[in-house]
Order: structure tokens, then C-alpha cells, then sequence
């Protein structure tokens, strides 16, 4: 690999339901699911592996008669018999991490807090629908802090309303003021304060613009990468000027539609064209940043920093945008249950909506 960071949270290309990582510069795919059986369960297993095993010995030492004893056939069906419990521990395990049903796990979230899918997002809008199955991770939240009451906002007035009635508090880090949702600068603070034990320092990135952001900053940013991307593809005759004028034109809600379908035929609106728009930069009205319950990490590529914001409930739920983190207020190991699926990419570990009972 030889390019920046930026080329990093660019890396991702194709559509939703084939995205895959690729380091370009070498072609290398570089995406894996992370195993379903963890370090944890395998000791489990080995321990439970050479209890039984003690027991099984020993019991059957004091049924043989000495004779017996030289291991023959009854080693054999000793050894079956354990292979045998370990592969159904091995499937329970298995059905232990599996993810949830991201859909069935939202729905119960929903009520908890008297919402409905249907209401923050509805099943006809394909944007909304997107949006939830790439961000949504944040609506699977601790109930002491409140989600966005929709998958997209439409209006400043709406978010500002939004953002005074779920309250933030204000930090000073680094120089830069960043606004967060109580509960959610609080665990900050408290993985900033186990970091800097380990002299280490978790800061955000590119200012007060790290945390908090309104619906304009989502409008203002959408267009950093939409307009240079619409040049672009003018130039290179796969857009007429006709379409660009049109798109221009479009209410944003449609704007956004069309983008998203232009993209499936490889015409990409990311800062590196060369994947979908949605993993460089949150569509307009859609960012975690509007529910301040995302920061923007600048030590996001050490790996001990991003084990101590995972204690403190921050996680990465946007697959390839490696310095945002998300407050989700779980633990990790709670995620595949509250539907929630880990994808690895870079070496970083994504916890992504595991979308696969979609309503139709
Ligand atoms: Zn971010």
C-alpha cells in the first residue's frame, strides 16, 4: 500500500451487496469476515475439552480390570465420544456469535423507545432504506441516549429540534470544541483518561467539526464530493452536460436517489470515484455526526486506541471510514446479538447491520 489516508476510507468499491476492499495499488483483496468462533469460546472449549476428557479417563481407569488397561479399542471410542461433544459445543458456540437478524433486532430496539421502522424509515423511500442498512448501527444504541427520530433529516429546523431535545455537552480537546450527547462524551472522557495512563491521547479530527455537525455542514459536505465528481464523469462523456444540469437541478431527496442508481453503473461519487458516495461522506441530512453520537479519531489507526474506545462503547459502524467512531454504549461482545455483523477491512474491524431479513 502506498497512499494516504485518504485513499484508505476510499478503498471501498461496488455496490452495497458486493462491496468489497481492495488495496488498489496491488490488487490484493483484502476483506474477511471475522470468524464466528472467538479466542474466548476456543479456551472454553479446551478447557471443557480436557475436563472431560480427565473424567472420561479416570472413570473408565477405575471400571477396567488392569488387563484392560494397554489403550486399545476402548481409546478409540474414548476419543470419538469426546470429538463427538466437541463438534456440538463447536455448533453452539457457532449459533452463539452468529449475528441477529439486523431488522428483528431494530424492531424490539424501536419499541423500546415507542418508534416503529416504518416511521423513522420508510420501507418505499430506497435513500432512507439504504441509509438505515449502512448507518443504521446507531439506532441499536444504549436507551440512554436517543437515536435520530428519522433516517434522514430534511431540514435545519428539524435537526436543531432534534439536537436541543437529546441535549449535548461541550469538550475542549486538543483545541478543538466538540459537542457530543452527554452520555456519549462522558465514555469519551473516560477512554481518553485510560489512554493517557498508557500515554496515549484520543483526539478528534479536523476540529469541532469531529463531533457535532447540523444539517447544513451535511449539505455543504455531500457537495465536496457530488460536484467534483459530476465534472468528472462530464469530462470523461459518461454524463452529458444535460444530465449534470438536471442533476444540479434536483431536489435533494432525488438528487441523492439518482446518484446512488448512477453508481451502479460505475459511475462512483466518492472523493476517489472509485466507490459509493455513502462511504466517503454521510448523504445530506444522514450523518451519526447530526445525532452527535460520532467522532472523527485522529489516532484511529492505533490498535490499542481503538481497544480502549470499544471498552468505553465507541465503535466503527461505517464500513471504510476508518476515523469515525460511533457511540453505541454495547459491549462488543453484546454486538452480533443486538444484530449487528464485524467485517473486517484494513485491519480494522466494521460493525455493520447484518441486514439480511430485509422487509419487501
Ligand atoms: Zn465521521
Amino acid at each position: 500500500m502506498t497512499s494516504s489516508i485518504e485513499h484508505n476510507y476510499d478503498a471501498i468499491g461496488g455496490k452495497k451487496s458486493e462491496v468489497l476492499l481492495f488495496s488498489r495499488e496491488s490488487g490484493r483483496r483484502d476483506y474477511a469476515w471475522k470468524g464466528s468462533l472467538g479466542k474466548s469460546s476456543f479456551s472454553r472449549i479446551s478447557f471443557d475439552f480436557g475436563l472431560l476428557a480427565f473424567l472420561m479417563i479416570s472413570q473408565l481407569g477405575s471400571l477396567l480390570p488392569v488387563s484392560a488397561k494397554p489403550w486399545n479399542a476402548s481409546n478409540v471410542e474414548i476419543r470419538t465420544g469426546i470429538n463427538m461433544m466437541v463438534s456440538a459445543e463447536t455448533e453452539k458456540e457457532k449459533k452463539n456469535h452468529a449475528p441477529a437478524p439486523f431488522y428483528e433486532t431494530l424492531r424490539k430496539a424501536l419499541k423500546k423507545r415507542k418508534l416503529k421502522i416504518e416511521s423513522i424509515c420508510p420501507t418505499s423511500d430506497v435513500v432512507a432504506r439504504r441509509i438505515l442498512e449502512e448507518y443504521g448501527a446507531i439506532f441499536l444504541a444504549v436507551r440512554n441516549v436517543t437515536p435520530p427520530p428519522v433516517c434522514v433529516f430534511t431540514a435545519e429546523e428539524q435537526v436543531t429540534r432534534f439536537q436541543e431535545a437529546a441535549g449535548f455537552t461541550t469538550e475542549t480537546i486538543a483545541d478543538a470544541e466538540i459537542e457530543l450527547q452527554p452520555e456519549a462524551m462522558r465514555k469519551l472522557l473516560k477512554a481518553r483518561a485510560e489512554a493517557a495512563e498508557e500515554n496515549l491521547d484520543i483526539t478528534p479530527r479536523g476540529g469541532a467539526e469531529a463531533a457535532r455537525r447540523n444539517y447544513e455542514d451535511s449539505l455543504r459536505l455531500w457537495d465536496t464530493r457530488f460536484l467534483p465528481a459530476l465534472d468528472y464523469w462530464l469530462g470523461q462523456g459518461r454524463l452529458t452536460a444535460e444530465q449534470v444540469s438536471r442533476l444540479l437541478n434536483l431536489p435533494l431527496h432525488n438528487q441523492v436517489a439518482e446518484v446512488l442508481e448512477l453508481e451502479k453503473s460505475g459511475i462512483f461519487f466518492s472523493k476517489d470515484l472509485s466507490k459509493s458516495i455513502l462511504y466517503s461522506i454521510a448523504a445530506p441530512g444522514t450523518s451519526q455526526h447530526i445525532a452527535m453520537l460520532a467522532l472523527d479519531v485522529t489516532e484511529f489507526d492505533n490498535p490499542r486506541v481503538r481497544e480502549i474506545l470499544g471498552k468505553h462503547g465507541w465503535f466503527q459502524t461505517v464500513l471504510s471510514d476508518l476515523p469515525h467512531f460511533t457511540f453505541l454504549g454495547l459491549k462488543e461482545k453484546d454486538l452480533p446479538k443486538k444484530g449487528l455483523k464485524s467485517v473486517e477491512a484494513d485491519g480494522q474491524t466494521f460493525w455493520i447491520p447484518n441486514a439480511v431479513d430485509r422487509p419487501t
